[in-house]
């Protein structure tokens, strides 16, 4: 990467765009970049995109990089379960609805495997192979029931029914390539779900660790630029407005409103009861209108 090097779009590769300020992050690596917002397809990202070397040792040891030792608090746990299974039941249920038996599923960026857990527990003799960037976390995921690979070379083409990307593709430098690299070792009529932060920089201090930041036109941008064929897309979650909102509130006012909900909105009732305390208030099973938390999305190959 030289100063000469024109920014590009990763999602559309349009070159004109406007800066929205800077790129905010912690680790010096990733400084001296801006924030800016494509003009022809919306796409915010990270400019200029990390060079490739520097983003791989970054992301080699991401579970420290990025989250430190905080996600190991029983409430990160418990989120971390609940909206594993808020997540799975929104892929079963699409993947019942296509008619598509689940019988061998790729996961890149498998994380601590919740969502593996679910897949495995609900499909007997599952095959659950998992790609992570992170070589800490692939011997856990194995002793869970998971094969690990190393990268996608190892995945034959054509023999997988589901791809997961769960909040993978924010933390990609060419979304597009890596949305292709997943389709070709889909078979026909598999699907790839991908679940991303909506627009997360607009509601939080720092923008580390993601380097893109989607909204929907931008997600199914890149869908179909990949190829794939969306099926279904949807915000889910809190709204932007009332999660900017909840920062505001005192934390006894927030944990009030929390329990006040527990007991109206929750619809999957076998979700045991320390799990859908830590997980009320977000909404996370409900499809939105307008920009939340998070974009959910379904793509057919
Ligand atoms: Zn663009």
């Amino acid at each position: 990467m030289t100063a000469a090097d024109p920014i590009t779009c990763p999602v559309c590769a349009g070159q004109t765009y406007e800066v929205l300020g800077p790129y905010r992050s912690t680790t010096v690596s990733l400084g001296n970049r801006d924030k800016v917002e494509c003009s022809a397809c919306g796409m915010v990202f990270a400019a200029p995109v990390p060079d490739e070397a520097l983003w791989d040792a970054y992301n080699a040891d991401y579970f420290q990089e990025a989250h430190g030792g905080a996600t190991e608090a029983p409430q990160a746990i418990l989120f971390r379960k609940a909206i594993a299974h808020v997540r799975y039941a929104f892929v079963k249920q699409a993947a019942t609805q296509m008619g598509l038996e689940l019988k061998a599923v790729l996961e890149v960026g498998a994380g601590h495997g919740e969502f593996m857990e679910d897949a495995l527990r609900d499909t007997p003799g599952l095959s659950y192979t998992v790609i992570d960037t992170d070589k800490s976390a692939l011997a856990a995921l194995k002793a869970k029931g998971g094969q690990p690979v190393t990268d996608f070379g190892v995945v034959p083409a054509t023999s997988q029914d589901l791809v997961v990307l769960s909040h993978v593709l924010e933390h990609t430098r060419d979304p597009v390539g890596f949305l292709r690299a997943c389709s070709k070792t889909l078979r026909a009529g598999g699907i790839v779900y991908v679940d991303v932060p909506c627009l997360d920089y607009l509601y939080k201090d720092i923008d580390e660790p993601h380097l893109l930041f989607f909204d929907r036109p931008s997600l199914e941008n890149a869908l179909s630029n990949a190829g794939l064929s969306l099926q279904d897309i949807g915000y889910f979650g809190a709204l932007h407005a009332d999660i900017r909102t909840e920062i505001r509130r005192p934390r006894a006012l927030r944990l009030a409103r929390r329990l006040g909900s527990l007991a109206t909105s929750w619809s999957l009732p076998q979700m045991p009861l320390a799990e859908r305390a830590v997980i009320a208030g977000f909404a996370a099973q409900k499809r939105q209108e307008g920009p939340a938390r998070w974009l959910r999305a379904i793509a057919r190959k």
